[in-house]
């Protein structure tokens, strides 16, 4: 099998309730991707995604660096490809950001293919197994824009629909209203179902410790991106002082930046994102590394769950998918199915990461 061609888009899309956490407000969703071609007629699909705003710039990488080393290879050399990639005219000027989202989406698309041309799923391809179930926590039930009243029927409504595991946000400005906030959502709940805090970068090594002091009595699972998404002292220190668990990852773009955090056990969830850190080949090596240093892996949202949801069955770390569902009716060939708090194996060959042709008429915006 060889590569033809390819085609880059970006669609837009908006959601069906505006959201926010403390670094944005969200109300659509930009899809920035390809669909490479091959000389055996099977067309694998790969993307990446921005909250509505910046998918030109990751586009223009696609079509003037990346997808014009593609042409005459076999997609099975997956590995070599993304070698040659990382290392072309991409690297000079950028190895985070939206060179390595760029990256992601071609490395997502190329293992479609490979799992297309077996007439498998992806999760087969990689050694993965169903026989344990694949549990979800639901993001949906705390953005920082739901009034206390929001957040309690959100959490009750999940609730009614199987989930056991939920996060809401945290970061507003002030640490004693986010107090507020989560204990009356602990309270809602009840003490057996599990809660987790995403702060999205908001506060400094002060304010994170104060926050965490704050929070330590409403029994959280972990909190998450405390700080800057870089600070690895900032978090080894918070987390010697934290009774909570810390999560993060979600804003790492290599290897080695999580090498960083793992050795110096600054997190203890690891949350690598497959469309964020260059795509499924090093989304495996991350899982393995955090799996070496006997940590779990609950990736970070920033697919949709789309591919995740395949990756998660082929490590033995794993924990909690996330989920974030934004629409009655997604964008997607084959939507990720959820059912009374687990994620249903998807049967459908490749990474399940095809679009409708009602999705590219109705939402293509380049
Ligand atoms: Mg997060």
């Amino acid at each position: 099998m060889k590569i033809t061609g390819s085609q880059t888009f970006i669609l837009r899309v908006p959601i069906d309730r505006e959201i926010a956490d403390s670094m944005r407000a969200v109300s659509s969703v930009e899809f920035v991707g390809l669909r490479v071609e091959t000389d055996a007629g099977i067309v694998g699909t790969g993307y990446t995604i921005t909250v509505g705003a910046g998918g030109s710039v990751i586009k223009n990488v696609l079509d003037s660096l990346l997808t014009p080393q593609l042409i005459g290879r076999d997609p099975h050399l997956v590995r070599e490809i993304w070698h040659d990639l990382y290392y072309g005219p991409a690297h000079w000027i950028g190895r985070a950001g939206a060179t390595t989202m760029a990256q992601s989406a071609v490395d997502i698309a190329l293992w479609d293919l490979i799992a297309k041309a077996a007439n498998q799923p992806l999760w087969r391809i990689l050694g993965g197994s169903t026989s344990q179930p694949v549990p979800i926590y639901n993001t949906h039930a705390g953005w920082l824009n739901f009034s206390i009243e929001d957040l309690r029927a959100e959490a009750s409504r999940l609730l009614d629909q199987g989930y056991t595991a939920l996060k809401m946000k945290v970061g507003g400005a002030d640490i004693r209203e986010d107090q507020r906030r989560v204990a009356a959502v602990r309270k809602a709940i009840g003490d057996s179902v599990l809660l987790m805090v995403d702060a999205n970068q908001k506060w400094d090594p002060l304010a994170g410790r104060t926050a965490a002091g704050l929070l330590q009595d409403s029994n959280l699972t972990w909190l998450e991106e405390p700080l800057h998404p870089d600070d690895v002292a900032g978090h080894a220190q918070l987390r010697q002082q934290s009774r909570i668990p810390i999560a993060l990852g979600e804003h790492l773009y290599s290897t080695h930046a999580f090498r960083d955090f793992i050795t110096r056990q600054a997190v203890d969830v690891v949350q690598v994102d497959v469309c964020r850190i260059g795509g499924i080949t090093p989304w495996l090596e991350v899982a393995a590394l955090a799996n070496a240093h006997g940590l779990r892996v609950c990736p970070h949202c920033g697919d949709l769950m789309q591919v995740h949801q395949h990756l998660v069955r082929a490590i033995a770390n794993r924990w909690y998918l996330e989920v974030i569902p934004l629409w009655e009716t997604g964008p997607f060939q084959h939507q990720i199915r959820l059912q009374d708090g687990v994620c249903l194996t998807p049967r459908e060959p490749g990474a399940s990461t095809d679009f409708t042709a009602r999705a590219f008429e109705q939402f293509r915006v380049n």
